[in-house]
């Protein structure tokens, strides 16, 4: 399964308050923990499923998938589901039973689906003589039945390419959709990443990171995205840098200026 590339471990130091934003998730998040995982059957609870993030891409639906399994101190497996599909008949199945397998066998641990569905695209267009549609189902029965402490964290970019017996009751615990953060989580994921970043005092200068400043840069990022965001802090951090000077706010005003956001552009496409 390690060989194939169908499961990899992944390491990663992202911790949740690297993630900006995604307020619903996190609360709920909260309320949980990671002994939950291991121990909901001894309080008459259902064992906990996985939850399912949805939402544009950059938004950072991989970011805290990676924050989940820091805050709760598990090993962090992604499943590449579209790996699966060999080729070999009866293979496909055999694979998704090994890869289950194998998560539970590490359990208590979270399986990571990324962009699953991408994982299971041939069912829509049926050309695989149902090998699709069997191993989706196999996934699907593991997930209703699921007794082991393996919490899976879907992710989706296309909530529409989505099969809907995925979010029927029953296969996720809940259903997140990440939308365009709004402007105080834009204030949010900029503190993030100047703070991540802007630490030498060469660099900083008299550039005040306060509360204002948050708010001006955030007014301006409507429809920005989180890797947006991220991009515009690096290109005006490099602006600065290029010049042998500290950075200015006009740095940031002006990779503003420069970045056409995707979402921008999606809405002129559909225009
Ligand atoms: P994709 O579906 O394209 O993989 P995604 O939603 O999984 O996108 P990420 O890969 O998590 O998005 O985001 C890319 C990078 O952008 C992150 O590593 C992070 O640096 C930055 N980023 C995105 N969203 C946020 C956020 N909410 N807070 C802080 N940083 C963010």
């Amino acid at each position: 399964i390690k060989k194939t590339g169908i499961l990899e471990f992944i390491t990663s130091d992202l911790v949740m308050e690297d993630v900006g934003g995604l307020e619903n998730l996190k609360r709920w998040l909260h309320k949980r923990n990671k002994s939950w995982l291991d121990s909901a059957s001894k309080y008459g609870l259902d064992a906990p499923k996985g939850v399912l993030i949805t939402g544009v891409p950059g938004c950072g639906k991989s970011l805290i998938s990676k924050a989940i399994s820091s805050m709760w101190h598990l090993p962090l497996l992604r499943f590449d589901i579209s790996k699966i599909f060999s080729g070999i008949v009866g293979s496909s199945e055999e694979n998704m039973r090994e890869a289950i397998r194998t998560a539970e066998a590490l359990a208590p641990a979270i399986l990571w689906i990324d962009e699953i569905e991408k994982g299971f695209s041939g069912m829509s267009t049926g050309g695989d003589s149902g090998t699709s549609a069997r191993v989706f189902g196999q996934f699907l029965t593991w997930m209703q039945e699921k007794k082991s402490a393996v919490f899976v964290i879907a992710t989706a970019n296309n909530i529409q390419a989505l099969p809907p017996e995925m979010m029927r009751k029953g296969r996720f615990d809940e259903i997140f959709f990440v939308d365009l953060p709004t402007m105080r989580e834009r204030a949010e994921i900029l503190k993030v990443h100047m703070d991540k970043r802007l630490l030498h005092p060469d660099v900083i200068g008299t550039f005040q990171r306060d509360e204002s400043t948050l708010e001006h840069l955030a007014r301006m990022t409507e429809g920005f995205v989180g890797a947006e965001i991220e991009h515009l802090v690096i290109s005006a951090m490099f602006e600065a840098y290029s010049e042998e000077r500290s950075i200015t706010l006009a740095d940031f005003e002006r990779a503003i200026e420069n970045t056409v956001p995707l979402s921008v552009t999606q809405a002129e496409q559909i225009l």
